[in-house]
């Protein structure tokens, strides 16, 4: 498994290289939004899974070739069910000074061992979709032992021993949490989380779940001065202005590596591995035509999503 991979396109972190700690959809939730599938590996703690001295090896050769905004702990599950999760952090820490992100559900911040490990983080951005125990566990369906009041105070005790930037994501669906009452409360929470910033987010991709949908932009924006500080609507798109048109050799293995861990539209992709739309094309055709990578559509939005068989 490698381990490393993008640099990608985060609406929140830019242009971002991420490290995948995890094997495949391992989660302790399986929220109906997922952009992954359903969790097929519902752990109830955490693990060993990758190896630090391999990931240090892969990082220090991919950023003799690109330069990235932040390096992201992120990718195919839930980053804090890694053991190795702080000892990453501080042997990245050694080689480069390019801040660390790492994105993560925030379930297990209760624990003080997922606390001690992230305090290393530059920026931390946890979830929170919900603002009660009730759609909790519609939306985020998480192992049996985490319930509402525990996912919330881990995520308050973290704010008051952590001195990095926190960014929350609030990830709002139609027909569960789009009324007024339903923000209210998550808005209510947040506050006493006490980020720095907050994202407000949709579905987009294609969900877990495909009854799920999004929320439309106007919604959102509509929504955001309820939070304190008020919430930024995450932007869809990169600009795209950036994109390099390059004659390099487009390997097919790096276009799985992307879309593995994040489906994406032709544009992302190509934002994300800096090659032109029109070089990509025959090549995703190929990989679709070996049953690798099936196309989606979600919202009009035409995306490429690995096919996990
Ligand atoms: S969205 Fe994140 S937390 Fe939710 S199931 Fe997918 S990987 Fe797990």
């Amino acid at each position: 498994m490698n381990h490393v991979f993008g640099p990608v396109y985060s609406r929140r972190l830019s242009k971002s290289l991420g490290i995948d700690l995890v094997p495949f959809k391992t989660c302790n939730q399986d929220c109906v939004y997922c952009q992954l599938g359903p969790t097929t590996c519902k752990l109830l703690e955490r693990g060993s899974f990758c190896n630090v001295g391999k990931i240090i090896t892969e990082l220090k050769q991919k950023l003799e070739q690109v330069s990235p905004d932040f390096i992201t702990l992120v990718g195919s599950g839930e980053p804090t069910l890694c053991k190795e999760l702080g000892e990453v952090i501080s042997e990245i820490k050694k080689i480069t000074s390019i801040p660390v992100a790492v994105l993560t559900n925030g379930s297990l911040l209760f624990q003080s061992d997922v606390r001690n490990d992230l305090v290393q983080a530059d920026i931390v951005c946890p979830s929170l979709d919900a603002g009660n125990d009730y759609t909790f566990q519609r939306v985020n369906r998480p192992i049996p032992t985490i319930d509402f009041d525990t996912f919330l105070n881990g995520l308050i005790q973290f704010r008051r021993e952590y001195h990095g930037q926190i960014w929350l994501e609030v990830l709002l669906i139609k027909g569960i949490t789009d009324t007024q009452e339903e923000v209210v409360q998550i808005a209510q929470c947040a506050a006493q989380i006490n980020p720095d910033r907050i994202h407000l987010n949709t579905v987009t991709r294609p969900p877990s779940d495909i009854s799920i949908t999004g929320l439309t932009l106007s919604e959102l924006e509509e929504f955001a001065s309820l939070f304190t500080p008020t919430a930024e609507v995450i932007a869809e798109y990169p600009t795209v202005s950036e994109v390099i048109t390059s004659a390099k050799d487009i390997q097919q293995e790096d276009i799985l590596n992307v879309i593995q861990r994040h489906p994406c539209s032709l544009k992302e992709l190509s934002f994300a591995l800096s090659v032109s739309e029109e070089m990509l094309k025959p090549v995703l055709k190929d990989l679709i035509h070996q049953d690798k990578v099936e196309v989606f559509n979600i919202r009009g939005r035409e995306l490429f999503r690995y096919k996990n068989k």
